[in-house]
C-alpha cells in the first residue's frame, strides 16, 4: 500500500508524481499534491497552482507580482494566443 506523504492517508488510489530530477512523491489527492509541490509566489506568498511565471529562478503567481519584485519584461502568456 502507498501512503500519502503529506497527510499519511493509506489510500488504494494514491498516485505517484515523478519530478524531472527523478524524485518520486506519493499523494492520495490533488490538494495534498498541491500542498507539497506547488511553488510559492515570491511576492504574495500564494501557492501557484496555475502556470505562474519564472524569473531568475524565482516563481511568481503572475506578471504583476514579478514586476512588483523588480523583474522587468515579464508578461503573462495567458490569453496572448491569437
Ligand atoms: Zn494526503
Ligand atoms: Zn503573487
Amino acid at each position: 500500500m502507498t501512503c500519502c506523504e503529506v497527510c499519511g492517508n493509506d489510500y488504494e488510489l494514491a498516485f505517484t508524481v515523478e519530478t524531472k530530477d527523478g524524485a518520486r512523491h506519493v499523494f492520495d489527492c490533488f490538494s495534498c499534491a498541491i500542498h507539497r509541490m506547488a511553488p510559492i509566489c515570491e511576492h504574495c506568498r500564494v501557492q501557484i497552482v496555475g502556470q505562474g511565471v519564472e524569473a531568475d529562478g524565482q516563481f511568481f503567481c503572475g506578471a504583476h507580482c514579478a514586476r512588483e519584485e523588480g523583474k522587468v519584461g515579464i508578461v503573462d502568456k495567458v490569453g496572448s494566443l491569437a
